[in-house]
């Protein structure tokens, strides 16, 4: 079954960037496919190992947060991640094969350790996490990943990371030597062809390639039929994928503006939480900037310069965004004026999300139930990943 693997990090309250960049997606998925949602736990510590203590309560309020926007138990798994050690294992044992380039070339890592600078995140842990979330990601051999656009990066990390472990373990033991023996039958111009192509199929993944080396072999007269067989058996043992490669999911705002225009993000201090009180919601965006240019009513206004407009272009219809083009280019309406609709639809869409975290609040217990089930059906299919991963790495002796 094709899965779909997602996690957030309990580092505070989740905001809006969030839910339209990633939640919306989860609520969107979980019918379709078997989904896993976790708590990135250990990832919170890279960055806040000097204050762990904030991550106990956000665990809780980021998992009433997923409920409140409508993730449904029944539907996905919701779990841990350190309640599910296999990761860890698994993280160690990719760590073996990660060129450490690949950990440095990252593009968020340099920008992060900018951003975040009251922190020191010249940590082993902090170069390293890109390399957990592969782990995170390879365990469950999920095929989607819903992710904010800062994530894409590190999907195609885990992608280039699958390959090289399914290239490297991911071989029949000793069919390299039968199948070179093999293709030195074939005479040298094809066994060259051969070899290239059974590269390009490797290493690319192209199954063209695949085909085309099948072909060549059907044809090579000169060798036995159990050669034969041998190569094609190599070729279909090349084929092992034991992790599957997966592929990143955005929604339309994947990079979400805050309410100053810049990405919604924590350390930037212009978020608006889920579940912010609507009077602090009312107030954030009526205190918004806009236009720099436009100082008084009766100035005209660009749409493109303004952080409302943003808003807009994630809250409104065509209709609505028609009205505060023209009005905001031609003077005709204010910014309170144009800021309104969007407070409108952000109260809104919070309304039935207070609702749904009611229950939860009131009753704490109904939380710790759905995660501990949760944890016991991810440790499952994590189980039997690091069965197959500690074979194929040649660690399954007693
Ligand atoms: P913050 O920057 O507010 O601390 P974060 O990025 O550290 O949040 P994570 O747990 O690392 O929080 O991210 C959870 C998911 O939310 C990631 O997939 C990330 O890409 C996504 N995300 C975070 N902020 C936004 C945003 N403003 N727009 C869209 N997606 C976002």
């Amino acid at each position: 079954a094709e899965r779909v693997l997602s996690g957030m990090r309990p580092t505070g309250n989740l905001h809006l960037g969030h839910y339209h960049g990633v939640l919306k997606n989860w609520v969107h998925l979980q019918s379709e496919y078997p989904c896993f949602f976790f708590v990135a736990d250990w990832h919170a510590l890279t960055t806040h190992y000097e204050t762990p203590d904030v991550i106990e309560q956000s665990v809780w309020d980021m998992v009433i947060d997923w409920l409140a926007t409508g993730v449904d138990p029944n539907q996905a798994t919701l779990f841990i991640q350190s309640k599910v050690p296999e990761h860890a294992e698994l993280f160690l044992l990719l760590s073996m094969g990660t060129p450490l380039g690949w950990l440095e070339r990252v593009p968020t890592y340099k920008d992060q350790i900018e951003k975040l600078k009251e922190k020191d995140l010249q940590t082993y842990g902090f170069l390293g996490y890109p390399l957990l979330q592969a782990a995170d990601i390879l365990i469950y051999r999920a095929q989607f990943v819903p992710v904010g656009e800062d994530q894409v990066p590190h999907v195609e990390m885990t992608r280039e990371v699958a390959r090289r472990f399914n290239y490297l373990y991911g071989r029949e033991p000793g069919f390299e030597e039968k199948a070179l023996e093999a293709v030195k039958k074939l005479g040298s111009k094809r066994a060259k062809m051969y070899a290239e192509l059974r590269v390009a199929f490797q290493e690319r993944g192209d199954d063209e390639a695949l085909e085309q080396a099948k072909a060549l072999l059907q044809e090579a007269q000169s060798l036995s039929m159990a050669d034969r067989e041998r190569l094609f058996g190599f070729l279909e043992g090349a084929r092992k994928i034991i992790l599957p490669e997966p592929q990143a999911l955005l929604t339309t705002a994947s990079r979400m503006p805050g309410i100053d225009g810049q990405k919604m993000s924590k350390s930037y201090g212009n978020t608006i939480s889920i579940r912010e009180n609507p009077e602090d919601v009312i107030k954030k965006i009526r205190t918004m900037p806009t236009d720099p240019a436009r100082v008084r009513r009766t100035d005209v206004g660009d749409p493109a310069r303004c952080p409302v407009w943003q808003l807009h272009t994630v809250y409104s219809n065509e209709e609505t965004k028609q009205w505060v083009d023209k009005g905001c280019k031609s003077a005709g309406i204010g910014c309170l004026e144009c800021k309104q609709p969007v407070i409108d639809s952000i109260l809104a869409e919070q309304q039935p999300m207070f609702e749904r975290a009611q229950k939860y609040l009131d009753d704490p217990s109904l939380l710790r139930s759905i995660i501990a089930d949760g944890c016991d059906k991810a440790r499952k299919v994590a189980q039997e990943t690091m069965r197959e991963v500690r074979e194929a790495m040649g660690l399954a002796y007693d």
